[in-house]
């Protein structure tokens, strides 16, 4: 059977050769399902694992707008269609200069099983641009947003594809966007993208869930395996969306977090993070996490140096939050964190562990909450915005954090019981693979070769 896998893992990487991440992430899933493939022949003669690794849909496009100073630029949009088989087509969009067809093909098959594992009918896609938003104004981020939504809206709808936000779309492009479709439609299909603010039918917990979700996922976690997460220390990667509900959760459940950081660098402050002052500087200034210095002088500063170990994984911690991108920890980085005593990992962002660093992790008795598991909560609570839209009505902040929690729950449950039945020990990344696998590969052999 490992023939099967490896005959089609040496495909993938034959077809798309220049793309690094989706292979990895393509190696990551297809290795771990040795067990659930012996047991389904038929998943071999209907091609199941070829089809799913192919994108049923790719759109790539032109997106051009116009600077401040009247420059005209021209950025590439994509939106990969991956998997329709248990939904619409489901997963944010990312606008970041490195952009490329490779990560948005790794994120929207990682989307695949992630959304499987929420319980929730929606099938995964992803989609964005190599648009840097750092540094432009209100004005140009507007005009950008509605020459990508001037072709997306052709590919998407309430009932076929319902983008949210990711790296660099936040709740202001989001507006933006949709301001443009309803433009476009003459219509108000709230459902067609998720993450909007609550005035015109976002859901209350949304801009908290992925955090807020990694967290109770984490909770499942130690709590199982006799840790209490109370007065841990903990450090996170990345100051963004992610990352601020995740150290918010945290703190609430009693753990201190000490160091928090960008892409330039990380701020330590051993007294704890003050988190309002974190979400000043990037939620409402926007500003550097450097800034963090004025109104602490005490805390310390330590810029990341390109190709080296980035800065804030050189601090020890107990638990560490991956919450910025992919590809962050690597072998080099996995056994710093150990030699420093970390006892759990939790992938807030989407591949932040490469491949190496997951076995080392798992190899060393390092507890690892994988993200196509511990960061669904923002997909999860994504589908209950899009609930709320089709019942035109919308649940209490109190509601909304009782089914994400919920859901959480149950996603560690799977994990759990594959764990069990295919005896995987600490390896909850091979357990989230087969959890969401399973799900989608009877979906696919139900609905025949398509
Ligand atoms: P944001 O744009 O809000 O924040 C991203 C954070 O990560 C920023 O602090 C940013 O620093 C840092 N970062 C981004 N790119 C890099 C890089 N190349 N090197 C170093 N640091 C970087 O994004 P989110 O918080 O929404 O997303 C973070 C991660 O979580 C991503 O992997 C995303 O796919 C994943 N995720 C997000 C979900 C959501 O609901 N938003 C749901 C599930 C997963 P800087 O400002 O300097 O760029």
């Amino acid at each position: 059977m490992q023939d099967y896998i490896s005959e089609v893992l040496s495909k993938v990487e034959a077809k798309n050769a220049n793309e690094k991440e989706f292979c990895q992430a393509v190696y990551e899933v297809l290795h771990t399902l040795k067990p659930v493939v012996e047991k389904h022949p038929e998943y071999e003669k209907t091609a199941l694992l070829e089809r799913l690794v192919e994108p049923e849909r790719i759109i790539m496009f032109r997106v051009p707008w116009v600077d401040d100073k009247g420059v005209v630029h021209v950025n590439r949009g994509y939106r990969v269609q991956f998997s329709g088989a248990i939904g619409p087509y489901k997963g944010g969009l990312r606008f970041h200069e490195n952009v490329n067809l490779s990560i948005i093909k790794f994120l929207g098959f990682e989307q695949i099983f992630k959304n499987a594992l929420t319980g929730l009918p929606i099938g995964g896609a992803k989609g964005g641009s190599d648009f840097n938003p750092k540094g432009k104004s209100d004005n140009e981020i507007m005009r950008f947003c509605q020459s990508f939504m001037n072709e997306l809206q052709r590919h998407i709808g309430h009932n076929l594809d319902v983008p949210a936000g990711d790296i660099g779309v936040g709740a202001r492009e989001i507006g933006y966007l949709f301001g443009q479709y309803r433009k476009i439609k003459n219509a108000y299909e709230a459902g067609v993208l998720t993450g909007k603010a609550l005035e015109y039918g976002g859901s209350l917990v949304r801009k908290e869930a992925t955090g807020f979700g990694l967290m109770y996922f984490m909770h499942c976690m130690l709590e199982k395996h006799g840790i209490d997460i109370k007065d841990k220390t903990v450090t996170i990667s990345g100051s963004g969306n992610v990352a601020i509900y995740a150290a918010q959760k945290a703190m609430e459940m009693g753990a201190k977090v000490v160091a928090m950081s960008d892409s330039n660098g990380c701020i330590y402050d051993k007294n704890g993070i003050d988190l309002d002052e974190i979400k000043r500087i990037k939620e409402v200034e926007r500003l550097r996490i450097k800034e963090y210095l004025k109104k602490h002088p005490d805390a310390k500063y330590s810029e990341n140096i390109e190709g080296k170990t980035p800065a804030v994984y050189e601090i020890p911690a107990q638990i560490v939050l991956p919450c910025a991108t992919q590809n962050d920890i690597n072998l080099q980085t996995a056994q710093l964190l150990t030699k420093n005593g970390v006892l759990a990992i939790g992938e807030g962002a989407n591949m932040p562990t490469d491949n190496e660093a997951i076995e080392y992790f798992i190899n060393n008795n390092v507890l690892l909450a994988p993200a196509k598991a511990a960061n669904a909560g923002g997909v999860a609570t994504s589908a209950l915005e899009m609930s709320q839209n089709s019942m035109r009505y919308s649940w209490s902040y109190e509601e909304v954090d009782h089914k994400l929690k919920e859901i959480m729950v149950n996603i560690y449950k799977s994990c759990l019981m594959a764990i069990n039945e295919y005896n995987l020990g600490i390896n909850y990344s091979a357990a989230a693979n087969i959890a969401g696998f399973k799900k989608v590969a009877s979906a696919m052999m139900e609905q025949g070769i398509i």
